[in-house]
């Protein structure tokens, strides 16, 4: 069951269908099992006399296997096409062309073609490629005999071994291919993301939504981080005015180019949420409030010196700003609360301000 789920492990990356990779897993299973039972028919003497090979070949079976657990699908397909394209002529010589190594090269033909990877063009020129491989493999190798001393049946052994080794690894790509959940799957999978991006983004800013900072906030207080988290809240100052003068989608303009200022300023050091119609909250994880404070306050000036240029009009805008700590002793709406009465306290007091 273990090995099960371990074969079975989901891709690292959400977008990534899990076959292609479970596939790779069970050839690379199969590829090391192959090795070490054709080094234990050849007679455990090989392992001295080839060392750097056999040992050589297991380990990168190993790292190959491993890395399908953090590596996207497309490369960790490549990494094994051009793995098992440089074993064949590496192990021929060793083992003899009636191994049979060489009948690896349909298994990478079937993973080109049935695997979700690579254009259509790709695949062909992969085919071609495998194809001229295949026939250069049979000029230099046909009929070479094994270099090892190896007995009648070790021979026989060997060839059995492998020819399973390949037969096994087509019914594992032809099977799970077969399905065709693939395409259906990633299409799906695809769609699914875009309705989670959908559901979480405010479509006019492309900032994170209401709900999602909702969310965001429920995971802050969950979380065993113990540092400090800093909430802003910032609305921009007599926007109705600029709906009123410039009309509603030079308003729109405006929303826009102060989501993008947030992003490019603070975007890489806080959660940014349209709060609603021109109310944007903040949340700094690992910020404490006096670092915060120096952030807004250079946004802020940042927003009043830039104006934003719709059509042909100059838009001048300011924005007001509350800041409140979080310390992750109280309730997190708490503060998200605070925040909003300090910027009700700026507007108050003349906006165009940070209130902390
Ligand atoms: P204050 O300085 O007190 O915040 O004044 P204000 O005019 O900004 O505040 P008020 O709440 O009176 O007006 C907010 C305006 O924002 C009213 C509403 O039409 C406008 N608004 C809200 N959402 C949008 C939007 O998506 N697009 C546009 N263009 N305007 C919006
Ligand atoms: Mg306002
Ligand atoms: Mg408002």
């Amino acid at each position: 069951m273990g090995l099960f789920r371990l074969i079975n492990k989901d891709v690292a990356f959400e977008n990534e269908t899990r076959q292609g990779v479970v596939t790779l897993r069970l050839l690379y299973i199969i590829q090391a099992v192959v090795v070490v039972l054709d080094v234990f028919f050849a007679g455990l003497h090989v392992l001295s006399e080839y060392k750097f090979v056999t040992l050589g070949t297991l380990a990168a079976v190993v790292v190959l296997f491993l890395l399908t657990y953090w590596m996207k699908t497309e490369p960790a397909m490549i990494a094994y096409i051009v793995f098992t394209f440089l074993l064949v002529p590496w192990l021929i010589p060793i083992l003899g062309w009636k191994a049979g190594i060489q009948d690896y090269y349909v298994v990478i033909l079937m993973l080109c073609f049935f695997a979700n990877f690579g254009s259509v063009g790709f695949k062909f020129a992969l085919a071609s490629v495998v194809f001229f491989a295949r026939l250069l493999v049979f000029m230099c190798y046909t009929d070479m005999a094994s270099n090892l001393p190896i007995d009648d049946l070790g021979n026989k052994l060997i060839q059995i071994t492998n020819n399973s080794g390949v037969f096994l690894s087509v019914i594992i790509v032809s099977f799970i291919f077969s399905h065709r959940e693939n395409e259906a799957e990633s299409k799906l999978m695809k769609y699914n993301d875009r309705l989670v991006r959908e559901a979480n983004t405010d479509e006019l800013t492309g900032l994170y939504n209401r709900r999602r900072g909702m969310e965001f906030i429920e995971e802050i207080k969950d979380s065993s981080f113990l540092g400090s988290v800093s909430i802003v809240m910032g609305d921009i100052d007599f926007f109705k005015k600029v709906n009123d003068t410039y009309g509603h989608d030079a308003g729109d303009e405006v929303l826009r180019a102060i989501a993008k200022t947030m992003q490019d300023t603070v975007g890489k050091d806080a959660f940014l949420i349209r709060w609603g119609g021109e109310e944007f909250l903040m949340i700094f994880g690992a910020k404490n409030g006096d670092e915060t404070l120096g952030i807004i306050e250079n946004l802020r000036v940042h927003i009043m010196e830039h104006p934003i240029r719709v059509k042909d009009n100059e838009i001048s805008v300011t924005m007001t700003f509350g800041l409140a700590e979080y310390d992750f002793s109280g309730d997190v709406q708490n503060t998200v609360k605070e925040a909003d009465s300090k910027l009700y306290m700026g507007k108050e007091r003349g906006r165009n301000r940070v209130v902390y």
